[in-house]
Parts: structure tokens; sequence; C-alpha cells
């Protein structure tokens, strides 16, 4: 007689002992023991008295097509298991079951998949039983029962675009208004092809059944080609997607070559590097600004573009009624957005670098104007960028000022149209008094020409939500 057939057989040697008799149910143990271990046949492993461990996938949503992972597992050894799914109907289906007679069996895993292919209820349950080969617990062994109760969720979320503008530019902005219905929604965005997620807002009535979203996508100056889905995804991993057609416009940013002169390299060049430790290791001045131009922009971007990633993705926008934006009172453009700079010295290409912002000059230390309400996020200087106050416009949509010589707001401060935000100066890598104006959409850089044409605002994104509230009121 072996282990298992002897715990199999205790039912009938040893009926369920009332508490009274426990003392005899002792003996009798004892007695049980003593003879398997008169013929070797026992262990110290029968006494264990660790429980064996179900491990089943974490999830509360089960869409019925990939299946769930369920590890069933014990120290010494598995005696019988025994799993069981409702089968949409309140019953219990057997799964799997099994008795292990005569080998060890430590380890099993499954793929719970669903019983029955038209499953009418919204829930399900299932229920997984393992007993292990112990003979604590009056010989039943130690036993473990789990249920989990799963919502069905075989639906998936519906997407319709509502409006969005016709056309999209390199580094250029755009937006999207659609609506998404799905009782268990868990996220939606707006993929591009490059992989860049842009996340929507709530937008107008985001009661009822469908809610619907408002977001601005930006086609990224280094990517050749756009292209962007929406994507909806609901607890039980169902999800959809959406093509966002826009026209695609290209647009080639200039080169331009400057040739760097040894006395331009030392000074400003210099004092910037030397907040930079590599650089202390360096006296070859191209290296210095090689650094500063690019090792510290991409720091200072770095830091921009945590400032500018962040979405209200809760607030709901009920409008925006954005305006273009004139930072500074009678300018003259002195350099464009986007522009390739590639920088020689002594006839060799030493650094190359993207000028994400537009270049902005009138008097010195002009006041710097937000034309559109907004909070002030940040106003820290920012290395090459200078004195720089952020503003968050909300819907991703962030303003930045830079090289400025004073701040005239708070961080944290809500501004209104108007406001006077600091004062044009030449701090961060500047040679004459200016205003580096950029507009970033979820933290990339985009041309802030589109934003200061009013004609732009009003084709690409105002009379494209007046004409998606249109169609929610008429729904
Ligand atoms: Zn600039």
């Amino acid at each position: 007689m072996n282990l298992s057939d002897a715990l199999k057989n205790r039912e009938f040697s040893i009926p369920e002992p009332p508490k009274k008799k426990k003392k005899i149910g002792r003996w009798i143990l004892l007695a049980i023991i003593l003879f398997w271990v008169g013929n070797s046949f026992i262990s110290s492993d029968a006494f264990d008295e660790e429980p064996p461990i179900v491990e089943i996938e974490d999830m509360d949503y089960w869409n019925l097509r990939e299946p769930i992972a369920l590890k069933i597992s014990d120290n010494i050894a598995i005696k019988s298991y025994k799993i069981l799914i409702d089968n949409g109907t309140g019953e219990r289906e057997v799964f799997k079951e099994e008795t292990f007679e005569d080998r060890v069996v430590k380890e099993l895993e499954f793929n719970i998949t669903a019983p029955i292919k038209k499953y009418k209820s919204t829930y399900t349950t299932i229920f997984v039983e393992v007993e292990d080969n112990s003979i604590m617990n009056w010989l039943s062994g130690n036993r473990v029962e789990i249920e989990n109760i799963i919502t069905v969720d075989k639906e998936r979320p519906k997407i319709s675009i509502l409006a969005n503008s016709y056309g999209i530019r390199k580094a250029g902005s755009a937006v999207a208004i659609f609506d998404v219905e799905d009782v268990n929604l868990d996220e939606v965005y707006i993929e591009t092809q490059s992989g860049r997620r842009f996340y929507p807002q709530p937008f107008y009535n985001a009661g009822g059944k469908k809610t619907n979203y408002i977001s601005l996508v930006a086609w990224p100056i280094e990517d050749e080609r756009f292209s962007a889905n929406i994507v909806a995804r609901d607890k039980a991993g169902n999800f959809s997607t959406q093509y966002l057609n826009y026209y695609l416009k290209g647009k080639t940013y200039k080169i331009s070559e400057m040739h760097l002169k040894e006395s331009f390299l030392t000074g400003k060049i210099q004092s910037l590097a030397s907040q930079h430790e590599q650089s202390s290791f360096v006296d070859n001045p191209a290296e210095h600004f090689r650094i500063v131009n690019e090792d510290i922009r991409k720091e200072n971007e770095d830091v921009i573009r945590a400032f500018t990633s962040v979405v209200h993705k809760d607030r709901v926008i009920t409008d925006f009624d954005i305006v273009p934006f004139i930072p500074l009172k009678g300018y003259r453009s002195v350099a464009s957005f986007g522009d390739l700079r590639k920088y020689y010295f002594e006839g060799e290409l030493v650094s190359e670098s993207r000028h994400m912002g537009l270049d902005l000059a009138s008097i010195r230390m002009a006041p710097v104007i937000s034309s559109n309400r907004g909070q002030v996020v940040d106003i820290s200087t920012k290395g090459i960028y200078g004195l720089s106050p952020i503003v968050d416009h909300d819907l991703g949509l962030y303003s930045i000022y830079s090289h400025c010589s004073s701040t005239r707001v708070n961080e944290g401060e809500i501004i209104e149209r108007g406001t006077i935000v600091a004062n044009t100066g030449k701090s961060g890598l500047a040679f004459g008094d200016h205003l580096h104006f950029g507009l970033y959409v979820q933290s990339i850089p985009v041309r802030p020409e589109e934003w200061m044409d009013s004609d732009w605002i009003r084709v690409n994104i105002t009379d494209v939500i007046a004409s998606a509230k249109q169609i929610i009121e008429r729904q």
C-alpha cells in the first residue's frame, strides 16, 4: 500500500472524528504513522504544514479570447486538484481535474480558456481547489480553495470621429474630436506611426454612454512621414483603432551653416560649458561649444519636455477659445523655427542642432506677453535657454519664453489673456536681447507661426471645435 492509497482510503478507516473523540483519533493516527515508519515508507515530508499555492493571473475583466494563466504548486506534492468555471448560466463546469496516484507532481500550469462560445452572462467565476500529500489535518492534507469572480466583456470600444483639422504640416499641429463608447473603458490615446502618443481630454458634455474627447496632435519635425490612429482599450483588453485622415503637407526646414570664430568660443560658451562637469577635462574650444550646443541643450530640453508633457486627462474641455500668440509688441523675426544649424570651426563640422522656437526682437527688456490665459508651471533658468517661464494653456499646449532678463509672474499662478509674464534679455546662449518663443504640444515642439496666425487657428482649431459641438448637440 502506498501513501496515496492510504490517504485515499482514509474515509473508510477514519470517520470524521467528533471533537470529544479527539484522543482516539490521535491514537489511530499514531498507529498509522508507526505502520508507515515500520515500512520505511514515510518521510518527514508527510508532516508538511505548508498548503499548496494557487497563482491566478490578476484580472478583474475577461474578454474570453485570451486564456487566463493559472499555476498551482506545492512544496512536497500535489495530491489532487479541480478547476471549475462558471459556464455563463451560473453552473460550474469542470475545466480540468486530476488525482495523482503514484507520481510526485509539484507544479502545474494551465491556460484557462472560456467554456463556451456563446457566453451570455456578464461575469464568470473560476474556482480552484488543491490538496497536497501531507498527512496533516487528520490525513486530509493541506487544502486551498480560491474563487475568482471576473467581469466578462467581449465588446470592443466603439470610436467615432466627430471632427478633425483638414490637414497637418510637418512640425505643425492639428486637432481631433471623437467619441468612444465602452462600459469598461480603460485608456484612450492617439498614436503616430513612430510610436508617439497624444492623450485626449474629455470634451463638452462628457456624460452618458459615450464620452466625447478632444486632443491636439503634432507631427514631430524629426519624423519624415506622419500617420496617426485613435486607440481605445477597455479593462478586458478589447481594443479598437480608428485612422485619423489628415491631408499631409510637407515642409522643408532651412539648413544653415555657421562658421565659429575663436573669439566667439570664449566668454559665454566657456561659462555655460563650465556648468557641465564633462567640460572640465576639455580645453579644446570647439569641444566646449559641442558640449554646450548638444549635451547641455539636451539636458535643458529634457527639462522642458518634462514640464510640457503634462495633460490634464480628467479635466473636461468645454471650450478652447485660443487667440493668436503675439508675445512681443512690434517685433521683428530674427530666426525661424525648425532651422537645422550646422556649426563649423576652422573648416570642420563640430556640432549641429535644430532651432526649436522662433526668435523675435524689439526693444531691450521688452515686456513679454502671454496672449492666452493659462497657468504658469515654471519660471526657472534652463541652461542655454536662460530664464524661461512656461505657461500651460490646457489640452497639452504650452508656451515658453526664453532668454528673459526677469519674470513677472509666479509659479502656479493662473494668468489671463494679455498678462506680462517677463521681460526680454540675453540670459543663456543668446548674444543680443531677444525672445526665443517656443510652443509645445504634449512635449513636441511645434511651429509657433501657426498659433500666431488667426486664420490658421480659426480654420484648423476653433471652427473644427465648433462643428464638433454642433454634431454633439444634434445627437
Ligand atoms: Zn531661439
